[in-house]
């Protein structure tokens, strides 16, 4: 096992136990990985096609139990981040007949079932966001409204809330509905981030360009991977040695500011957690 001297938190993945699973935290721990957000795969790659948001908690119970395996293996530990996918919106009016404010009733009803588990202490944060590709303008206000209800949740669980968005490194229209419901905002992160953003934390993807920004910006962020375990995108997004990969090219590259910034202050700040205290020697 490598140990790099840091806790490397991977803030995105997910893991899927009919594909790799427990073999990719294994693979993690064994780069010197130490801690996982793991996020619920989308309902409907569990073959779950939600009808209430009851229909959802069979899939955040999945990952909750996942959790519990992966930290079994870490030396740090993992937690669960649930939400219902943004992309469900126009699998729900596309193919299924929904109306935009149907599909709109039953994502939010799905996320308030996450809401129970943050509450219960079962998972650390929510997941929610909106479409990264043109949808009608029907659509997009559904999904400003399930984002919305995401932020009052967050406000109410007094949590973090991931988010899944089109791509921009600018989000002030979040942070101004953020500040409306007392959210901090930096517990608003945006997933899938390019190195800086404004209006949140950047949860920035482990490729080198990206990181150079992040660094050379000097704000707060976090490293992911959006590990999707799927068997037809084996290694996509990025595979689960990426993490602890690029947290040794940073120290190589003399940037361990960065690193205890992404892995022991950021995570302090947006979820509360201590990755020094939940390492084991
Ligand atoms: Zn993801």
């Amino acid at each position: 096992m490598n140990d790099l001297g840091t806790p490397v938190l991977d803030n995105h993945l997910h893991l899927d136990r009919e594909n790799q699973g427990i073999e990719a935290v294994e693979d993690f721990h064994r780069l010197g990985g130490t801690h996982l957000l793991v996020v619920n795969k989308p309902s409907w790659h569990l073959g779950v096609e939600a009808e209430t948001g009851e229909d959802f908690r069979d899939v955040f119970e999945e990952t909750v139990s996942l959790v519990e395996e992966a930290t079994e293996v870490l030396r740090g530990r993992a937690w669960p981040v649930l939400g219902v996918h943004p992309g469900l919106v126009t699998r729900l009016t596309d193919e299924r007949g929904f109306e935009p404010h149907e599909a709109r009733d039953l994502m939010q009803d799905g996320l308030s079932v996450a809401a129970e588990f943050v509450r219960d202490g079962r998972a650390l944060a929510l997941k929610s966001g909106r479409p990264h590709y043109d949808v009608s303008d029907a659509v997009w206000e559904a999904s400003n409204d399930v984002l919305r209800h995401g932020l009052d949740l967050a406000a109410d669980c007094d949590c973090a809330l991931q988010l899944h968005t089109e791509t921009t490194q600018d989000l002030s229209d979040v942070a101004t509905w953020a500040a409306e419901r007392d959210v901090p905002r930096e517990r608003v992160v945006k997933h899938y981030a390019t190195g800086r953003l404004v209006g949140g934390t950047p949860s920035v993807m482990s490729e080198k360009e990206y990181l150079d920004v992040a660094v050379e910006a000097g704000e707060p962020f976090l490293m992911e991977t959006d590990f999707v375990d799927d068997a037809d995108r084996p290694g996509a997004v990025l595979g689960p040695k990426t993490v602890p990969r690029r947290v040794q090219w940073l120290l190589e590259e003399g940037h361990a500011d960065a690193v205890e910034t992404a892995h022991v202050e950021t995570p302090r700040e947006v979820y509360g957690i201590d990755t020094l205290a939940t390492l084991s020697s």
